[in-house]
């Protein structure tokens, strides 16, 4: 008799190590996990080079469903929101953009998030619970389940950690879930596609540093003092931006990889000449690049965007700087899915279904 188990939160190791566990080879872990991540299947029926008691043993002990999309929301310039529900009730949001270098995934870490950010949706009701690898898992298994059923072969290839959730207080269950879709012969998606975004927590940065993965570390910055970055996020009272630039450099050197500072700048408050300015001789000399993001206005926090002309001014003072800075493309402000504006707008027990809710799917 197995012992209940959740296969989709197990790593590879993890996963041999039980079937090690139940007296069957250990390559029984690489035709589940095939199964599971590569081939995408959502019953253990179609597992079929198992054997059929094993598959019953493992029906019982870790009984699998697809995942439960609630509600599919598409923006006019070819983003799709997708609402997933989680077996207790709670739901989390992950979302899909089209790139011209291909399809990139924005994955939820947390339900809710405790970090607080003044100008973000994500924090505003607080911290519910950390997500399982396995719920992290499922949001990719729903929208690649929901892509594969087109005429062309469309696949997830990028990652971003930059859904509801800090990635790096969930630190194992993120770390399980990056090395999980990194696998060969489950999704695939290299390293360097994968990019864990943090609001700055400066410890699980250099215990990022450590793992030897060459992920994309992307840091959330938004101001380059700490009076105008602790008026905007409480982390930085914690770990102020001396430390946290350090830990930047850091990961870049173990890592040989390029850090991102995502600057979302905001009208009035830290998108001036001075700000650009200072921003530029703070990261100076360091491997990055600054990304800005322009806000998304979210209702609740009374923060407005700067106009067209002071975004392009802010980026042109960085780059004549010699800084290498892009602007965010806009993508699914219109079906409240970019930056910050993920909120739980659904509640469950409406007795409407993913069926219902579909709408404007192209
Ligand atoms: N907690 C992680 C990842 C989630 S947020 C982090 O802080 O990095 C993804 C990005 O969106 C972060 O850079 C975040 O600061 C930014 N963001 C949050 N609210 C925003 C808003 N209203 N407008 C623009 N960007 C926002």
């Amino acid at each position: 008799m197995i012992k209940t188990v959740d296969i989709k939160s197990m790593s590879y190791e993890e996963c041999r190590n039980l079937f090690a566990s139940l007296g069957e080879p250990a390559y029984r872990a690489d035709q589940v996990l095939e199964w599971l991540h590569g081939r995408q299947v959502t019953s253990y029926d179609e597992m079929t080079n198992l054997p059929g008691s094993l598959r019953r043993a493992l029906a019982e002990a870790s009984p699998l469903c697809a995942p439960e999309v609630l509600a599919v929301q598409s923006s006019a310039e070819g983003t799709t929101k997708y609402l997933i529900g989680l077996a207790d009730g709670n739901a989390v949001e992950t979302v899909l953009m089209e790139h011209d270098y291909g399809l990139s995934l924005c994955v939820s870490s947390q339900v809710g998030c405790a970090m607080g950010c003044a100008f973000c949706a994500s924090g505003l009701g607080g911290l519910v619970r950390n997500l399982t690898c396995g719920e992290m898992v499922d949001q990719i298994l729903a929208v690649s389940l929901d892509i594969a059923t087109g005429s062309q072969d469309r696949r997830v290839g990028s990652v971003v950690m930059m859904g509801s959730g800090e990635p790096l207080a969930n630190y194992d269950n993120v770390l399980k879930f990056v090395r999980l879709i990194n696998w060969k012969r489950g999704y695939g998606i290299g390293y360097r596609r994968i990019t864990i975004s943090t609001c700055g927590i400066v410890p699980g940065i250099h215990r990022l540093a450590e793992e030897g993965l060459p992920v994309t570390l992307s840091v959330s910055l938004h101001a380059p003092d700490d009076s105008t970055r602790s008026s905007l996020m409480k982390i930085n009272e914690v770990y102020p931006i001396g430390q946290l630039i350090d830990a930047c450099t850091d990961y870049a050197d173990s890592t040989g990889r390029r850090v991102t500072y995502e600057y979302c700048l905001i009208g009035g408050v830290n998108d001036s000449k001075a700000h650009a300015e200072s921003l530029a001789s703070l990261v100076r000399g360091t491997l990055c690049h600054v990304n800005i993001i322009p806000l998304n206005p979210v209702e609740e926090t009374g923060f407005v965007r700067p106009s067209r002309e002071a975004i392009d001014a802010f980026a042109s003072t960085l780059r004549f700087a010699g800084i290498e800075t892009t602007i965010r493309r806009e993508m699914g402000a219109d079906i409240d899915a970019a930056c910050g504006q993920l909120r739980r707008r659904w509640g469950r027990g409406e007795g409407e279904r993913a069926s219902d809710k579909r709408r404007g799917k192209g």
